[in-house]
């Protein structure tokens, strides 16, 4: 058979263009400014490949009207609907050159994009902890910023020159805000409290109501983290009632600290009985213990004179006796990621003498943020102003509902019309295992689909893909958006702008 005399058209693999000529294409030199010239090169050899595999695969399956196959699930979207309703094959080299580097700048964007961004939190939990618990004070942010820049003076004393210590610049704020003789902090509460038992108990028994014995989010495990600190658990009473002969019975030669641990992320209603700080202060004189309240979520202020429901007080805890108190700096204390310890100085000092604390010191940025959050404490007339937890806290319905009608209002027009928008009245939770029962009346903007073959899950995901990502809470197959948290009407409305046309 000699058929030769057909001409075959062109290999449509010959007019891919090659990373060497694009590099010199001016379009490239921009994404290299940008970007970087190793991570440009990646990306256009990435898109050739892609482009290459387009080919082969539509010459394989011709004829065929869908668009390519590649696998476009890291970047959805976009560049595919415009770029494949034509053929790769067909291309001509210049068009294969224009969508290498399309693809290219679309992928580098949103490689370059930053990870951890802001986001508007309308879950309705206010604490989150996968949304970073709390926001700060602009005063801590000030703070943060100004000793970010350059050297700071975080283990110096700038009126002798000397060496100065790292906690110095928050522990006398601790101390005044708890009544405690002396505190220091490290990275969060979780280091707190295995530094405190690894410190005051190891090798030692400490006794725990099995009321108290937590999990909570993230692996925190009492009894895995008294593993880790070398101590032994000594469990007393029952999950519903415990009494104070049972830390009684429980003491021996060995025992070191009855520790009291908050519940944090439950509650036990109906017949329960457990035993207060101050009673286990009476049992630990007695024998000479330590008294240890791991309080969760750190409070410190009054939380009832703000309409709130009533939480203990870190001042409190010291009052009844506890001999050591922790508690998270980014729970209800509305500050950075950190754990407060408070106390005995003789037991603090034995604390800061552990290694294990070198492990978890704070870094001058965060201990900056906590000095500013301490100080607004001791302004509480204007704490409200200035702490956002507690403004979010303590948002009257009035001014949520605005938010609700303003969120409704911008929304709407970007839906399709079978997405039923209503505001309705919810409850937010306050998060982060401070008072779990207890919720706060609050209003929504609520997203229904009137067709059950449309899922509500797709705009959910559009929200999420938004400059700032709003995120909401699925609930009985609507989307709610609790507006509670919803402060800053500016950034979402310019967020919502960007919300695509087609859904
Ligand atoms: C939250 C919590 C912790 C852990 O605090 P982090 O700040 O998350 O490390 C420990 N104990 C209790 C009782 C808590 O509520």
């Amino acid at each position: 058979m000699k058929n030769k005399a057909a001409p075959r058209p062109e290999s449509p693999f010959a007019s891919l263009p090659s990373v060497d000529v694009l590099l010199r294409d001016e379009r490239v030199s921009t994404l290299i400014d940008a970007f970087g010239k190793d991570s440009v090169k990646q990306a256009l050899v990435k898109e050739i490949d892609q482009l290459r595999i387009s080919i082969a695969t539509q010459k394989t399956k011709r004829p065929e009207n869908s668009p390519s196959q590649h696998d476009n699930s890291q970047h959805e979207g976009q560049h595919d609907i415009q770029h494949e309703s034509q053929h790769a094959a067909d291309l001509t080299r210049s068009q294969m050159t224009e969508r290498v580097i399309c693809c290219s700048e679309t992928f580098l964007t949103e490689k370059f994009t930053p990870s951890i961004r802001p986001i508007i939190n309308l879950t309705g939990i206010v604490l989150h902890t996968n949304l970073g618990r709390a926001p700060y004070p602009q005063a801590a942010i000030d703070a943060m910023v100004s000793v970010s820049r350059g050297a700071a003076n975080v283990e110096y004393n700038l009126v002798n020159g000397k060496r100065g210590k790292r906690d110095d610049h928050i522990a006398e704020w601790i101390c005044e805000l708890t009544g405690a003789e002396a505190a220091t902090a490290v990275n969060n509460n979780a280091a707190a409290v295995l530094l405190v038992l690894n410190t005051l108990a190891e090798k030692q028994q400490v006794v725990v109501s099995r009321g108290e014995l937590i999990e909570i989010g993230g692996a925190f495990r009492m009894p895995d983290i008294m593993k880790k600190a070398r101590c032994k658990l000594v469990e007393v009473g029952t999950t519903n009632r415990t009494h104070d002969y049972d830390y009684r019975n429980a003491i021996g030669k060995k025992t070191a600290a009855l520790m009291k641990v908050h519940t944090s992320n439950f509650e036990i209603a109906g017949f329960g009985r457990s035993v207060s700080v101050a009673e286990l202060a009476t049992i630990a004189k007695e024998h000479k213990l330590t008294v240890i309240d791991d309080m969760g979520s750190g409070n410190l202020i009054d939380l009832e004179q703000y309409g709130l429901p009533a939480e203990r007080t870190a001042r409190q805890a010291i009052n009844e006796g506890a001999d050591i108190i922790t508690f998270s700096g980014d729970k209800l204390l509305g500050g950075p990621q950190c754990g407060l310890i408070a106390g005995k100085k003789s037991l603090i000092e034995q604390i800061n003498r552990n290694p294990l604390k070198r492990t978890m010191r704070l870094d001058k940025v965060t201990l900056a943020a906590v000095e500013a959050v301490l100080k607004l404490y001791s302004k509480p007339d204007s704490l409200k102003a200035s702490l956002p937890t507690l403004a979010i806290l303590t948002r009257n319905q009035e001014d949520i509902k605005r938010s609700a009608a303003m969120l409704a209002g911008c929304l709407q027009p970007k839906l399709p019309a079978i997405v039923d928008v209503s505001i309705q009245p919810c409850e937010s939770q306050i998060g982060s295992g401070a008072l779990p029962t207890k919720t706060l009346p609050s209003h929504a903007v609520v997203l229904e689909s009137k067709d059950s073959g449309y899922s509500i899950e797709s705009v959910a995901r559009i929200a999420r893909s938004l400059p700032t990502p709003v995120i909401g809470r699925a609930h009985k197959n609507a989307l709610w958006f609790d507006c509670r948290a919803l402060t800053d009407h500016a950034t979402l409305t310019a967020s919502i702008n960007e919300w695509p046309s087609v859904c």
